[in-house]
């Protein structure tokens, strides 16, 4: 038995089995990354899409994807790359070959490379070996994020990342708990980002009956506040996807959470509106 300590799910894996996020498994006591370089999905996009709306703006970012997710939101946005496994892989992307394209894409108004699409933090290993090439490259390194990882990874990460995005996706444990996450290892995740002077904004997916409640929603933008009130601050439209179909956020419950968030946060957009 291996027990997996990278994020709050604390897997305990018998030989050959894979943890709950499907990218890593015990191979003989050993625990292997399962996702490293496996590409499933790879774009140019403009920063603002990820959504970064206060780092280089009108600028695009080589984004990468691969597969896994340490979280089971019912409404994911992002389902068939991020709830399935290497099925969904369109090749390998060796992180010499990664820096390359980076580089030749800053021909094209790149700045660099956002993790994204799935979960990034599950390849771990895998940005860990890229992000120092692309720095020497002179690239920036960017993640989209869930922030659910452990404090010691996400120090070591921390050191290579320029900016983040990270969600948080609520601001009561129980509902945290329904999507499979942790909000007390969200709200460290943005935290340490913030202390450690990387750029960090934060995108709340707002869904009707979930995390629409004025009183904890203030308490979250309070809170996102005490760490700096200049953190940009996203709150997106949901759409109905994957295993939920409530009906939209309505736009009006978006404009009267913004209404709240200004009163505390400097810099607060609303997302797929
Ligand atoms: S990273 Fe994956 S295997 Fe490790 S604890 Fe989290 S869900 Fe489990």
């Amino acid at each position: 038995m291996v027990v997996c300590d990278f994020c709050p799910h604390h897997c305990q894996l018998a030989e050959g089995q894979t943890g709950f996020c499907r990218t890593r498994r015990n191979d003989g006591g050993t625990l292997v990354s399962l996702n490293y370089g496996q590409v499933t999905s790879l774009a140019l996009d403009p920063v603002e899409k990820k959504p970064l709306y206060h780092f280089f703006p009108g600028s695009y970012i080589l984004s990468v994807g691969s597969f896994g997710c340490n979280m089971r939101c019912p409404f994911c946005q992002n389902y068939t790359i991020s709830q399935h496994g290497a099925e969904e892989v369109q090749g390998y992307l060796a992180p010499e070959k990664l820096v390359e394209l980076a580089v030749k894409y800053q021909k094209q108004g790149s700045i660099g490379v956002a993790f994204t699409y799935n979960e990034p933090l599950l390849s771990y290993e895998y940005i860990m070996d890229t992000a120092p090439l692309l720095r020497a490259a002179g690239q920036k390194v960017v993640l989209v994020s869930n922030g659910q990882i452990s404090a010691r990874p996400w120090k070591n990460l921390l050191t290579w990342v320029d900016a983040v995005n990270i969600d948080l996706k609520a601001f009561a444990s129980d509902v945290y708990t329904w999507m499979g996450g942790d909000l007390e290892t969200a709200k460290q995740t943005i935290a340490m980002a913030v202390a450690a002077g990387v750029h960090t904004e934060v995108t709340t997916l707002v869904i009707p009956g979930k995390n629409d409640d004025r009183e904890i929603f203030t308490a979250e933008v309070q809170w996102l506040a005490g760490l700096s009130p200049e953190i940009p601050l996203h709150l997106s439209r949901y759409f109905p996807r994957y295993k939920w179909t409530a009906a939209s956020t309505p736009r009006q419950t978006l404009i009267d959470l913004q209404a709240i968030a200004i009163q505390h946060l400097h810099h607060v957009y609303l997302g797929n509106v």
